[in-house]
């Protein structure tokens, strides 16, 4: 069948700014990744990761799968072996597989097969376990997953005034010294597909054999805030009542006002934060490219840089080394794709640069939406090697795929590194030829003209990566800015600070104290601890502990930051990856039916009344049906073509109704356009873009 596509106009309404809309009227023949129902199945907000689980998880598993039947181990009669079967299972749907059936089963027992007070039970025990035996230890949580949650979680104790622990105990030396050189491993967003952590997989940190309670955050410290007192108040704040009791602060003090414009002007340096996502096609040199460019701005030590030379020639993989600055997992390294979306912070001479290294695999794409939609602006990888980039380019590759993404998921400005330029002999005829057959594609996803930039690079040498380039080929045609001169002259994005907090988990995970922590990007408002804030969905409210941006404990945080949040008085089990906290007093509403316009893309089947299919939005993926087909639109006035379609086919511009299967925290995309933004995907293809229009019930 045939692949083609149109992108024609999509305009959306009119009351979108102007720069937010969609391209021009140009035919194309763009091709969405292939369809695999296991990516379909796997991407839901239920699943597993659409990855295999790494080597230590099978192994502990593995472990596991000694026969441990309860029956047979603790001679129960057969009603009590019914209630322990059905605790049991209760208990899995929360926990995963992550706790041994062993301390389930004990806790099942201790609790007379009630589920709740089993699954207490196994929480605090979690915390004041003595060490645990190989196969329950800290292993259990991927590497990326458990480093990120690790420095969170002390960083925000550092926030709340706990001590930091000794990070070398418990850790050989090597490895603890690495972790000191390798600066750029600041944190890492998990957005794997393992989204549904509730928070059990950190078991409390074990060191030398003693559980350190000591680092439990169980208040606010009185700290003196750095925040100056400010007669002017945003009304983004996460809750406005000064008066509001907080608990954890020391009662009578009242919560200092805050100008965030200002302290946002005032933190580093005044520097504007740009939050960048790195997309192409898989073995376009993404990896590569970054990591040399993070090296190559004092990120990661010469030691390091030479450990991973040798362990890469080791491996036979020697043409990675500077990709494994990046690809941080064992799986990642051996595949040699990434698999989930890296965070990483570097600076420009004019920018705070969060950078996120979104896998070019086509069976992650859920993982790039997901950094997509929390980007600002985008790095674009081609390889200009002959073939390769039109193998990235053509039917199949995620060039073009990934364009699109960002496009619709809000990104206007973009640099796209033309990449092992060092292969095609920096060859001008070869950059103008990818160049323009770019360019006419960009245009048409809606990129204009003067937003696009393009760089002859190669990540491998790393020339005009951090530097002009010195190589004659190329400086012979080429006397345009180098990739980081060209990052730092993006525009800084407009942050909606003055709106409503609002902030989209992308993990949640249990610390050592007495409540959990939160990761996610702040879309609008700002918050400082002590707020009490709302969760959407479930409509429950909690207090900010401890704030933390790029591991460092922050009082506030404001739209645009990538934090963590240290959170007490909520059950952790409520709170799912995809939850909107908000300020109390304009809380987001979760709706499970709402009406949107959409732009369909290459679909081959049409799409009617009840098609399933999979909303991607913000950091979730949630089953839903296409409810009710509403209008086709005109593409580009927007004029009403036809009343309650039959069906809708390619490149169509519609109104539709959505139904979700659970609610989902929405906002019109007149109101915020961050968060009025989705995807629709369909086993495994993206097939179409849309904006949320009406919220029903
Ligand atoms: P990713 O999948 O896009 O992240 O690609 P990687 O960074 O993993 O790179 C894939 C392969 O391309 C590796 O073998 C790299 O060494 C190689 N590579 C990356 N950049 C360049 C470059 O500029 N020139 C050359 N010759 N090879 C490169």
């Amino acid at each position: 069948m045939s692949r083609h596509r149109n992108v024609r106009g999509y305009n959306y309404d009119e009351d979108f700014d102007d720069d937010d809309v969609y391209g021009q009227s140009v035919d194309d023949d763009y091709c969405i990744s292939p369809a695999t129902a296991a990516q379909f199945i796997y991407s839901s907000r239920q699943e597993r990761p659409s990855v295999e689980p790494p080597l230590e998880e099978e192994e502990m598993e593995e472990e596991e799968a000694i026969p441990t039947s309860p029956s047979l181990t603790h001679n129960l009669n057969p009603l009590d072996q019914g209630k322990l079967y059905s605790c049991l299972d209760q208990m899995r749907t929360v926990l995963g597989d992550a706790v041994p059936e062993s301390v389930l089963t004990q806790a099942a027992l201790r609790c007379a097969f009630d589920p709740q007070r089993a699954l207490d039970a196994v929480l605090s025990e979690e915390s004041t376990r003595p060490p645990p035996p190989a196969a329950w230890t800290n292993q259990d949580v991927p590497l990326p997953q458990r480093a990120n949650k690790e420095r969170a979680v002390r960083a925000n104790q550092e926030a709340s005034g706990a001590p930091r622990p000794d990070k070398a105990k418990g850790r050989s030396v090597a490895e603890n010294k690495l972790d000191l050189e390798v600066l750029p491993k600041v944190a890492r967003m998990t957005v794997s597909g393992n989204k549904q952590t509730t928070g059990f997989d950190v078991p409390s940190t074990v060191e030398n054999g003693v559980v350190s309670r000591d680092l439990t955050v169980t208040t606010i410290p009185d700290t003196p805030s750095k925040r100056p007192e400010t007669p002017s108040k945003a009304s983004g704040g996460a809750d406005e009542s000064p008066s509001a009791p907080t608990p954890g602060r020391t009662p009578g003090k009242t919560k200092q006002q805050l100008d965030i414009r200002a302290e946002l002007e005032k933190r580093q340096g005044g520097k504007p934060l740009l939050n960048l996502v790195v997309i192409g096609h898989v073995d376009a040199g993404k990896s590569t490219l970054m990591g040399h460019l993070l090296y190559l701005l004092g990120h990661v030590n010469q030691r390091t840089m030479h450990k991973y030379e040798q362990e890469s020639k080791k491996a036979g993989k020697a043409s990675f080394a500077y990709a494994w600055v990046l690809d941080e997992t064992g799986e990642e390294r051996d595949r040699g794709v990434t698999m989930d979306v890296g965070m990483t912070k570097f600076e420009t001479p004019s920018k705070v640069v969060t950078l996120m290294d979104a896998p070019g695999h086509k069976d992650f794409i859920p993982n790039m939406i997901t950094g997509a939609a929390q980007a600002d602006v985008a790095v674009l990888v081609v390889d200009a090697s002959r073939g390769e980039f039109e193998a990235g380019f053509e039917a199949g590759g995620q060039t073009r795929e990934h364009g699109l993404l960002v496009r619709s998921l809000g990104v206007t400005q973009l640099a796209v590194a033309v990449n092992k330029m060092d292969q095609v002999n920096w060859q001008q005829e070869r950059f103008k030829e990818i160049t323009s057959k770019l360019g006419h594609f960009l245009k048409q996803a809606g990129f204009k003209d003067s937003d696009v930039f393009y760089v002859p690079t190669s990540g491998l040498s790393g020339e005009n990566l951090t530097t002009k380039s010195k190589v004659l080929e190329l400086t012979s045609w080429y006397s345009g800015p180098c990739l980081l001169d060209q990052i730092d002259s993006f525009k800084p994005p407009q942050r909606s600070v003055d709106k409503p907090f609002r902030l989209c988990v992308s993990d949640v995970f249990k610390d050592q104290g007495s409540g959990f922590c939160v990761t996610g990007k702040i879309e609008a408002g700002y918050i400082q601890t002590g707020d009490r804030i709302l969760a959407m969905p479930p409509n429950e409210t909690c207090t900010v502990k401890g704030i933390s941006l790029h591991d460092e404990p922050l009082d506030w945080a404001a739209a645009g930051d990538h934090v963590s949040l240290t959170v007490t008085g909520m059950d952790i089990i409520k709170i799912n990856v995809g939850c909107v906290f908000c300020g109390i007093k304009e809380p987001i509403r979760a709706c499970s039916r709402f009406r949107a316009r959409i732009l369909l893309f290459n679909i081959e089947v049409p799409i009617t009344q009840g098609f399933p299919v999979l909303l991607h939005y913000q950091t979730i993926s949630e089953p839903a049906t296409i409810r009710k087909l509403v209008s086709v639109l005109h593409k580009s006035s927007g004029e009403v073509l036809k009343k309650k379609p039959k069906c809708l086919g390619k490149g169509m511009n519609a109104v539709v109704e959505i139904q979700t299967q659970r609610p989902v925290a929405l906002e019109l995309y007149k109101d915020f356009k961050e968060l009025g933004r989705f995807m629709l995907r369909y086993v495994g293809s993206t097939i179409a873009a849309g904006v949320v229009t009406e919220i029903k019930e």
